[in-house]
């Protein structure tokens, strides 16, 4: 289960919206804390076990730390997962690491400190390139997320692969999606996933494949003699839904079962249902998700297909939708 904090985030990245930003919902209309924690416990009762934090950008939100503090004591979660652009993370490593966060995965899509302005349209690679250092001293595992576009970072991708050799680290190309948010950048000639393989090959002529784990998001490699890994994820070509697990709470309570579908039920109105106390509550919450669920689409192109045009157009960016 996917749970995205907020709508709001700290950098503009072209890819994800347009310079001005996006529509934001209004505050009251964002879950709280005590609302996701009983999405969270009904989603657990109901037999996840893995979860994952999105945005938006979740440190962008106030008291995000209570929130994890909450999370790491509920019982029946194997692991927990963070998504961040890690600007402002680096004062919270520490606590993450004693909460028992399992993973980070930070998104930098360039190593040059020109374009990342260029590209996020603010001026932290100092503050996430130091973020990354202290992760990669820390106990929890790193993957660094790279969206790669071909007018911005492709020439990269050599560059980004060799921080395999020395540290323990996951470098997960990702293909670009549509969710830009009305953003006016186009993509053209978008690379795909068996683009990027055919590149490292061509880099790397020592590289060997470790498959994709079950319900993984990427195919995996490794570079010989290498500490870390490569991590390949066709999230526009959707070669990977026939055993996709994955279920996504938005910032505003709506379910989602792919990425690509338009949102499949509000929770809102029953977690704030005044008639009903939480035990109730979560109760609701778990007959919905288990019938719900049910109604996963076999894959990304038939939830695409599913979309209306009002759906099409409300879930934009991919700081609505939660990563
Ligand atoms: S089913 Fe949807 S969320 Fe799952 S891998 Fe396919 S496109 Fe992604």
């Amino acid at each position: 289960m996917r749970v995205a904090l907020t709508d709001r985030c700290n950098l503009r990245c072209s890819y994800c919206m347009p310079e001005k930003g996006i529509v934001l919902a209004p505050k009251e209309e964002l879950l709280s804390f005590e609302e996701m924690l009983l999405m969270i416990k009904a989603g657990v009762n109901q037999g996840i076990n893995k979860l994952r934090f999105t945005g938006g950008e979740p440190f962008v939100r106030k008291n995000v730390m209570s929130f994890f503090e909450s999370v790491s004591k509920i019982e029946g979660i194997d692991s927990w997962h963070l998504t961040t652009n890690g600007v402002l993370l680096k004062p919270y490593i520490k606590k993450l690491e004693q909460l028992g966060l399992s993973s980070i995965n930070l998104s930098l899509d360039t190593l040059k400190k020109d374009r990342f302005q260029q590209i996020s349209r603010r001026d932290y690679f100092e503050q996430v390139r130091e973020v990354l250092n202290h992760l990669l001293e820390s106990d929890i595992k790193v993957k660094l997320n790279m969206v790669v576009m071909a007018d911005f970072n492709a020439d990269e991708i050599k560059d980004f692969a060799e921080l395999t050799r020395e540290d323990k680290l996951h470098v997960r190309f990702i293909e670009e999606m549509p969710f830009n948010g009305g953003s006016l950048r186009a993509s053209v000639n978008p690379w795909s996933a068996a683009q990027i393989i055919t590149e490292l090959k061509k880099e790397f002529s020592g590289i060997r494949s470790l498959g994709r784990e079950l319900s993984g998001t990427s195919d995996n490699y490794k570079l010989e003699n290498s500490k870390g890994s490569i991590g390949v994820i066709p999230a526009y070509s959707r070669t990977i839904c026939n055993d996709c697990n994955r279920i996504r709470i938005s910032a505003k309570g709506e379910l989602k079962n792919c990425l690509y579908d338009g949102g499949v039920y509000d929770f809102k109105e029953l977690l704030r249902d005044q008639n009903l106390n939480e035990e109730l509550k979560i109760e609701k919450i778990e007959e919905h998700l288990s019938r719900l669920v049910w109604q996963k689409k076999k894959d990304g192109f038939e939830a695409e297909n599913s979309l209306t045009k009002i759906d099409a157009n409300h879930f934009q960016s991919m700081s609505h939708i939660g990563g």
